[in-house]
């Protein structure tokens, strides 16, 4: 189904997000975790792509299989990270030819130990670009793109990354996914900047379910998320990883419940490869339309 059709149902769409895992092993669990989260009845599955497309085949192997075995939808995420347009047409060709049904078109982060995003010469400097040129010349594929509840870290300000994504979306963007976040009200506070902004493409709220405190600290440290005070409080009251694991479940359910009572129209798990906790989240919730 196209993403526009898809987001115009009564469900809340729902997606998880995966990575390409290094190892047999790794790819053996990654396959059982997305069987067992199939009983959600998720509407597509993406896969990321890592930085300078070092895991370019991988990924699409991930969706084509994640396809394949499960007859669902899937997307790829793309960046302009090391490609010349041509080598990112090359890329949006094999996708075509892997049937996978979605691009997360992004600029990408700077890959591991340089400090900024560099354009390659016959690249793209950012993601509208790869947006207008999907629209362009591969139009069958659905497009996601980022957006950031509590603003690019590069961004001049917060307007001028909303503008930025109202650029995305002008280009093309059939929804926005979100950064994560772990404050509700930071999520609120950009969906209604979208709208007083003009943007009427669905804004979807990005969760990443806590697994440790660790972990936590690690990602929002990256992403420079804002990790709540009283949320590491909790963490932090038990050194140990059965506690820690139900105190970031009880959070991202709360957070959840919250937002499908908010009516949003749909929910995106950066699941991480793993079931158990996003499982656990959406046995608790309740009025989740599928
Ligand atoms: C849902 C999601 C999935 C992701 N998946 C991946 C992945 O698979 N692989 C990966 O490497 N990374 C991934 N990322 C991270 C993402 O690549 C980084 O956050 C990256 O730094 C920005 O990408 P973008 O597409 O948002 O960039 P852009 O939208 O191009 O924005 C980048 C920066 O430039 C600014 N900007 C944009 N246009 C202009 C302009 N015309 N003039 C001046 N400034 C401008 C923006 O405000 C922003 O600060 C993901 C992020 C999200 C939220």
């Amino acid at each position: 189904m196209n993403l526009r059709q898809l987001f115009s149902s009564d469900r809340c769409v729902l997606s998880f997000e995966l990575f390409p895992p290094k190892s047999e092993a790794g790819m053996a669990d990654l396959m059982k975790s997305v069987g067992e989260l199939t009983v959600h009845q998720p509407d597509f599955f993406t896969c990321t792509y890592g930085a300078g497309g070092s895991t370019r085949d991988r990924t699409l192997a991930i969706a084509r299989s994640v396809r394949e075995s499960f007859k669902i939808s899937v997307a790829s995420h793309l960046t302009c990270v090391g490609s010349t347009t041509a080598g990112l047409r090359n890329y949006l060709r094999c996708a075509r030819e892997n049937q996978i049904d979605y691009i997360v078109a992004l600029r990408g982060d700077p890959p591991r130990g340089a400090n900024s995003f560099q354009v390659v010469a016959g690249g793209l400097r950012y993601a509208n670009e790869l947006v207008g040129l999907i629209r362009s010349e591969y139009p069958e594929f659905g497009i996601l793109v980022a957006g950031y509840p509590e603003v690019h870290q590069e961004a001049a300000s917060a307007e001028a990354d909303l503008q930025n994504l109202v650029r995305k979306v002008d280009a093309g963007a059939d929804a926005v996914v979100t950064q994560l976040f772990y404050q509700n009200e930071d999520f609120f506070r950009f969906r209604d900047d979208c709208i007083r902004a003009g943007i009427t493409v669905p804004i979807v709220p990005g969760l990443l379910p806590a697994l440790s405190l660790k972990q936590v600290r690690r990602i929002t440290s990256l992403c420079k998320s804002n990790l709540p005070a009283a949320f590491v409080a909790k963490l932090q009251q038990h050194d140990d990883p059965e506690w820690q694991f139900r105190v970031g479940v009880e959070h991202a359910t709360l957070q959840t419940q919250e937002l499908i009572d908010a009516g949003v129209p749909g929910i995106h798990f950066y699941v991480l490869n793993k079931s158990h906790a996003t499982s656990r989240i959406l046995a608790n919730v309740s009025g989740l339309k599928r």
